[in-house]
C-alpha cells in the first residue's frame, strides 16, 4: 500500500483521537478548547494531503492543496493564539494576551488576508504529478505563506522562550514549556523542509509533515496530561481545597440541602458524595440535638458568624460525633441567603483527653485527701508526742531539782564534817585516820563533780540552765581557776604557768560558769598529763575576742577523735582501756557554756604530745545568754 496514505490515514486518525482525549481531559479550558481546534486542523490538514496526492482529476487535487494550505495558514495563527492563552503566569504578569483580543482578532485577519492573497493573486493554478502523487505547482507567492508561516511560528516560540526564562515559573510549567516547544520545533523544521521549502525549487519531497504533526499532538498531549495545571479555574482551586481540608466542611442551600463535602466530611460520616450531596443536613445531625440546629441557623441568620459551636454528628453506622463548629451564611450580591457553610471539628479525641485529665486530677484529688488525713494522724500523733514529752520533761526537772537538792545536801554536810574532822575540830585524829579522811574527801569530791557535771548537762539540754553575767576582770577567773586546781597538780608534781596579758577588758560573762570550763579543761590537762610536766594557762585578746588556751604536755589525742570528745559521755578510753576517772560530761558541758556566751571551744591535739584547748570569749556582751542558748542545739557536735 501506498506509504503516504497509510502515514495520512494513521495520522488522521491519531490526531482526532488525540484532539477529542485532550478536550474531554477539561472541555472547560481554553488551552484544552484550542488544542482540540488544532487537533481537528491537523487531521483534515492530514486528508487534504492524503486527497491532493490521491485526487481522480487535477481540478480536485487543486481543492484539497489549497484546503491543505488553507489549514497551515489557519494552524499557524491557531499556534500562535495557543501560545498567548498558555502562560497563565503571563496573565499576572506584564502581558496579558488573552485580554488582548485586538492582537487575537488581528492575527486572524492577517491570516485570511494571506490566504485571500495566496489563492486568488498567486499562481497556484495548476498541478503536477510526482513520485508521491500530485502535488501543488507553487511559485513565488509562496513566500509570503512562508513568512507567515515563520511569522507564527516564532511567535508562539517567543512567547514560550520568554515563559521558560522568566524567574517565577515552576519546573513543571518549565517541563511543559519545553516539551511543547519542542513538538513546534518539529512541525516547524518539517513543515518548511518537506511541504513549503522543496515545492518552491520543483522538488518533491516526502511529506515528513505529516509526521511531525502527529509527533506534536502527542507530545502536546503528554504534557497536558502529565502537567494538567495549565490554568486551574476558581472552581477547580475551590475543589482542591475543599478536598485537602483536615476539617469536615458542609455546604448546604437554604432549604438545608447538603451541596458540598469536603473529602474529610465523607471519611469522618462513612458515605460516598453522590450519597451525601442533595440529602437533608438532618441526616447527618445526631436527633437529640435537632433543635439545636435550628437554633443555631436561626442565630445564625441573625449573625452571619458563628463560631465554637458544640453539636453532634451521626455517622451513616449511627454513631454519633462530638464536634466543634464554626458556620457562616452565603449569600449572593443582593445579600440574599443562598445557603449556610460550616466547618467542623472532630471533638472525639478532645472528649478523651479531657476525660482522661478530669480522672487523672479525680485520682490526685483522691491522693491530697489522702496524704492531708495521713498527715492530719501524724500531727494529731506528734502533738499528743509533745504532750508527752512536756510532761516528761517536768518530771524530769522535777526530779532534777529534787535530786540536785537531796543529793547535794547531804553531800555538803558529808563534806564539812570530813573537813572538820582533818581540821581536827572534833577531836585529834591518828597519821592513817587523817589518809584515810583524805581518801574519803576526795572521792566525796569526785562524786560531787559528777552529780555537779550530771545536773548541768541536763540543765543545758532541756535550756534550764540559769547564767548570771556580770562584770569580770581575766585575771581574777584564771588566778581562781588555778589556785582551785593546785593540790591536784601539786599531787602530781605538776607546775601550772598562768599567763594573763594586760589590758584586756572586762567580760561580761558569768564567772562562775566560765570558771567551771577552765577547772575542767586544767583538771582534763592534769588527768592526762605525766607527773612533773608543765601545764599553761593563757589569756589574750584576739579581734573581738578574748581567747583562753590551755596547754598540756600529755599523751594527745588521735586526729579522729578530737570533733567526738564534745559530745555527751565520750571518752576516747572506752570500756576495759579506762583507767581515768570521769564520764565524758566535762568537755560537753563546758562547750554548751562557751556557745551559750556566744564564743567557741576547740582543740589541737598530737598524740603523745600534748593537747592545746583553746576557746574565745566575746569582748561585746552577748545579750540574752539564756535565750540564745535554749534555741541554739548545743548538742549538735
Ligand atoms: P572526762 O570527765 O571523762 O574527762 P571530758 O568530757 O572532760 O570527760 O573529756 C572527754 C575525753 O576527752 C576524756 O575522756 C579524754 O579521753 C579526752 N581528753 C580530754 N581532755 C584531754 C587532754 N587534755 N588530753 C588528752 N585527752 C583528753
Amino acid at each position: 500500500m501506498d506509504p503516504v496514505a497509510v502515514l495520512s490515514l494513521f495520522s488522521a486518525i491519531t490526531n482526532i483521537i488525540i484532539g477529542i482525549y485532550v478536550f474531554l481531559l477539561n472541555p472547560k479550558k481554553i488551552t484544552n478548547r484550542l488544542f482540540a481546534i488544532l487537533a481537528v486542523l491537523i487531521t483534515v490538514f492530514c486528508i487534504a494531503e492524503y486527497s491532493t496526492r490521491h485526487s481522480e482529476s487535477a481540478e480536485m487535487a487543486l481543492f484539497w492543496g489549497r484546503l491543505g494550505y488553507g489549514i497551515l495558514v489557519f494552524g499557524s495563527c491557531l499556534v500562535a493564539h495557543f501560545s498567548t492563552v498558555f502562560p497563565r503566569k503571563y496573565q499576572n504578569g506584564k502581558i496579558n494576551f488573552k485580554s488582548n483580543n485586538y492582537l487575537l482578532i488581528s492575527l486572524y485577519f492577517v491570516s485570511i488576508i494571506v490566504y485571500s492573497y495566496f489563492i486568488v493573486f498567486s499562481s497556484i493554478q495548476d498541478v503536477k504529478t510526482s513520485e508521491w502523487g500530485y502535488r501543488l505547482v507553487l511559485n513565488d507567492s509562496t513566500n509570503l505563506l512562508i513568512f507567515w508561516f515563520l511569522f507564527c511560528g516564532l511567535f508562539a516560540m517567543g512567547v514560550f522562550f520568554h515563559m521558560y526564562h522568566k524567574s517565577n515559573i515552576t519546573t513543571n510549567e518549565k517541563e511543559q514549556i519545553r516539551l511543547i516547544g519542542i513538538g513546534f520545533l518539529l512541525v516547524f523544521i518539517f513543515t518548511l523542509g518537506t511541504n513549503l521549502v522543496p515545492p518552491l525549487f520543483g522538488i518533491s519531497v516526502f511529506p515528513m509533515t505529516l509526521v511531525s504533526l502527529t509527533l506534536f499532538s502527542f507530545i502536546v498531549a503528554y504534557s497536558m496530561k502529565k502537567y494538567s495545571f495549565m490554568k486551574l479555574t476558581t472552581a477547580e482551586t475551590a475543589d482542591a481545597v475543599v478536598d485537602t481540608m483536615v476539617d469536615s466542611l458542609i455546604v448546604v442551600d437554604q432549604n438545608e440541602n447538603i451541596v458540598n463535602v469536603s473529602k474529610s466530611t465523607l471519611n469522618l460520616l462513612g458515605y460516598n458524595k453522590e450519597r451525601l450531596t442533595g440529602s437533608s443536613l438532618k441526616q447527618v445531625i445526631k436527633p437529640s440535638d435537632l433543635e439545636k440546629k435550628e437554633d443555631i441557623l436561626k442565630r445564625l441568620l441573625a449573625n452571619d458568624k458563628l463560631e465554637d459551636i458544640e453539636i453532634e454528628l451521626i455517622t451513616k453506622e449511627g454513631k454519633s460525633i462530638p464536634m466543634n463548629v464554626s458556620a457562616s451564611t452565603i449569600r449572593n450580591k443582593h445579600g440574599m441567603l443562598e445557603g449556610f457553610v460550616f466547618v467542623a471539628r472532630d471533638l472525639t479525641e478532645a472528649k478523651i483527653f479531657i476525660h482522661q485529665l478530669e480522672e487523672a486530677k479525680t485520682k490526685l484529688e483522691d491522693r491530697v485527701q489522702e496524704r492531708t488525713a495521713e498527715l492530719e494522724k501524724s500531727k494529731q500523733r506528734i502533738e499528743l508526742q509533745n504532750i508527752k514529752l512536756k510532761k516528761l520533761d517536768e518530771l524530769r526537772s522535777n526530779f532534777l531539782n529534787i535530786t540536785s537538792h537531796e543529793l547535794r545536801t547531804p553531800m555538803a554536810s558529808i563534806k564539812g564534817y570530813i573537813q572538820m574532822l582533818l581540821k581536827q575540830i572534833l577531836g585529834d585524829i591518828t597519821e592513817e585516820q587523817r589518809r584515810g579522811l583524805e581518801v574519803v574527801l576526795r572521792n566525796t569530791n569526785r562524786l560531787d563533780g559528777l552529780i555537779q557535771d550530771i545536773l548541768d548537762i541536763s540543765r543545758l539540754e532541756s535550756g534550764t540552765m540559769k547564767f548570771v553575767p556580770e562584770k569580770t576582770g581575766i585575771g581574777k577567773i584564771v588566778t581562781e581557776s588555778v589556785e582551785t586546781m593546785q593540790s591536784a597538780a601539786d599531787l602530781k608534781n605538776i607546775r601550772i604557768n598562768a599567763d594573763v596579758k594586760d589590758r584586756i577588758p572586762e567580760l561580761v560573762v558569768d564567772q562562775e560558769r566560765v570558771k567551771q570550763v577552765l577547772i575542767n579543761l586544767i583538771d582534763n590537762a592534769i588527768k592526762f598529763s605525766p607527773d612533773g610536766s608543765v601545764i599553761n594557762v593563757r589569756t589574750k585578746r584576739q579581734g573581738d575576742d578574748v581567747l583562753f588556751e590551755v596547754q598540756d604536755f600529755g599523751r594527745g589525742i588521735p586526729k579522729n577523735k578530737q570533733k567526738r570528745i564534745f559530745e555527751t559521755f565520750y571518752q576516747v578510753d572506752s570500756g576495759m582501756d579506762r583507767k581515768f576517772g570521769g564520764a565524758g560530761l566535762g568537755l560537753s558541758v563546758s562547750r554548751g557554756i562557751i556557745l551559750a556566751h556566744g564564743g567557741e571551744i576547740r582543740v589541737r591535739s598530737t598524740l603523745n604530745k600534748g593537747s592545746t584547748f583553746v576557746f574565745t570569749l566575746p569582748i561585746e556582751p552577748v545579750q540574752d545568754i539564756e535565750g540564745r542558748f535554749k534555741e541554739a542545739d548545743i548538742f549538735r557536735v
